[in-house]
């Protein structure tokens, strides 16, 4: 048996051991064999972790850093991890199964998610504002927030962690992050890479654990100003319960059960490689996987033979192996979960046309063939239930009304894809659809430039594109006095300053006024100036 590869955390510049040298197992999806041991945070671990970014924000030297500074520090950080990007990618493949061919891109690919942040972070702004008042100058910085804690899950963990750590840092904040108890390794592969990038300690932890006590611990911490949420909707629940202890500002992307939609009119071929990129690729395991496919009654036969002959032509297998196309599933849960939520589809009255149970010739590891299910309606179980795995419900329509019912009948709302040559009716249909993001004649392209996140229960906030760095920042309003006069006797309350009705002034208190050069008498300023108060 090869030897276990042992990981440390990231606490405050150093690389340690979880309290008391407890850990967990990670396990190969592709051969089911245990191959490195991960440190379980234990609560003081967190604490730990949590108080060396509150110190690093606020004594510094992250909080003394420029903009500009911040920004070629994140800079150098991207150009590591796209000469690192073999290592990453290697690494979360043996961690989570997901193909090397896709990782080793990703991995490449999160190093423009920290290009196009370093660029921000000198271009956030404030405002001038045309206050209601005279003598009076008013305007807003954006300043950050403090400690962010960002929490990711299995699939996808380095990207994940690209939109988050990007806008969070550029922005000048301070940042736990959490692995999922399914995939560390990358991530504390990307530690190194942090380290190497010069960031000074306590800027960038990296703590990793289960949900009880490591995700509690973080998330429902005082110090924690911002929780970035990427995982399932339960999770979510309990993440915003938590925010009622320390009232952190929360972002939520969750799950999704999006729709494809192939109108009778679209290039068939193109949305035939479309549907299969948008189910099987990651095998199925991603958030915006299109897992209900809507065909419109002309095409429906045909495109379902093509489809399903294409899929028995997938090569499963080996997710190292440059010739594979669709690797196994990241656990055996999993796995186990998806058998049964196809066999009770099938119970309900779906079709099996391809796949449905583990490649016979695969019999270690957590594979599951792609599979296609045509359901006999909108109703059945599956239908509105993410899977995370290759499995896509498949159901015919006859009008655009109609798809755009079933299209937003269900309770998430993160994708859509749309496959028509009748660029108005892509149009009508993008906006009646409740959901996030919206391909058409696409599916599954992302960009540090474009806005990510949905609607309903896929959560709520956005990630990538130029607000969010914004959304790591909160203003700070400064009111400038700028009257050359000196600020009235606060007992004298003026009309507009007291909550009291203004009394009309005495004769007497008139004339004991002070006389200017001119002869006239001084006008007497209340304080606060202008109308309404706080
Ligand atoms: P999960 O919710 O089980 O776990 C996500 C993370 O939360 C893990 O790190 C986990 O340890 C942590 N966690 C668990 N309990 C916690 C608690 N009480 N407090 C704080 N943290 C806790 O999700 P998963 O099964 O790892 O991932 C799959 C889910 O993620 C799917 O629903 C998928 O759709 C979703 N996802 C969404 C996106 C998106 O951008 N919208 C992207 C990828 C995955």
């Amino acid at each position: 048996m090869s030897e276990r590869k042992r990981y440390q955390m990231l606490i405050d510049g150093e690389w340690v051991d979880g309290e008391g040298g407890k850990t967990f197992e990670s396990v190969n999806p592709a051969t089911g064999a245990v191959w490195a041991e991960i440190p379980e945070a234990s609560e003081a671990d967190v604490n730990r972790a949590v108080e060396a970014a509150h110190r690093a924000f606020l004594e510094g030297p992250w909080s003394k850093t420029t903009p500009s500074e911040r920004g070629r520090s994140l800079r150098k950080l991207a150009d590591l991890l796209a000469e690192n990007s073999e290592l990453l990618g290697r690494t979360e493949t043996v961690d989570t199964g997901k193909m090397l061919k896709e990782t080793r891109w990703q991995a490449k690919y999160i190093a423009e998610f920290f290009h196009f942040n370093a660029g921000l972070a000198d271009k956030v702004t404030g405002e001038t504002l045309p206050i209601d008042k005279p003598d009076l100058c008013v305007f807003t910085t954006r300043e950050p927030l403090g400690v962010v804690a960002a929490i990711v899950p299995w699939n996808s963990q380095l990207f994940l962690v690209a939109v988050k750590l990007g806008p969070a840092l550029a922005a000048g904040n301070t940042v736990v992050l959490k692995a999922s108890e399914h995939a560390s390794a990358a991530m504390l592969e990307f530690g190194k890479l942090v380290e190497a990038a010069g960031f000074p300690p306590g800027v960038v932890n990296i703590v990793t654990g289960f949900g009880e006590p490591c995700g509690r611990t973080l998330t429902s911490h005082p110090l924690v100003a911002r929780v970035s949420f990427t995982g399932g909707p339960e999770t979510a629940r309990h993440i915003v319960r938590n925010s009622a202890e320390n009232f952190a500002e929360v972002s939520l992307e969750l799950g999704g059960k999006s729709p494809f939609i192939v109108f009778e009119d679209a290039d068939l071929e193109s949305a035939v490689n479309g549907q299969m990129a948008g189910i099987f690729g990651a095998s199925g395991q991603s958030c915006v996987a299109g897992s209900r496919l809507y065909l419109q009654d002309g095409i429906a036969d045909g495109f379902l033979d093509d489809l399903v002959a294409r899929t028995a032509n997938i090569r499963i297998g080996d997710p190292l192996a440059e010739e594979t196309q669709m690797g196994p599933l990241a656990t055996e849960g999993q796995m186990i979960r998806i058998e049964a939520e196809v066999a009770k589809a099938i119970d309900q009255g779906a079709k099996l046309r391809h796949g449905g149970k583990k490649p016979a010739h695969l019999n270690a590891g957590w594979y599951y063939e792609p599979t296609i299910l045509e359901c006999p309606a909108q109703e059945t179980g599956i239908v509105d239930t993410e899977l995370f795995g290759p499995v896509l419900s498949v159901l015919r329509f006859k009008t655009e009304e109609e798809v755009v019912r079933l299209a937003n009948d269900t309770k998430y709302g993160l994708a859509c894809g749309i496959f028509t040559r009748d660029g108005a009716r892509a149009l009508r249909v993008a906006k009646a659809t409740r959901a996030g993001i919206v391909w058409i004649n696409t599916y599954r392209v992302v960009s540090p430039i474009a806005e990510f996140g949905g609607f309903k229960d896929s959560g709520y906030g956005r990630e990538s594109g130029f607000q969010a760095i914004y959304d790591y920042t909160r203003p700070k309003t400064v009111w400038i006095n700028t009257s050359p006069e000196p600020i009235a006797d606060p007992g004298v309350m003026r009309e507009g300053v007291s909550s009291r009705p203004a009394r009309p002034r005495a004769r007497s208190e008139r004339s004991r006024r002070p006389r200017t050069a001119r002869g006239g008498r001084a006008r007497r300023r209340a304080w606060p100036r202008g109308t309404g108060s706080a």
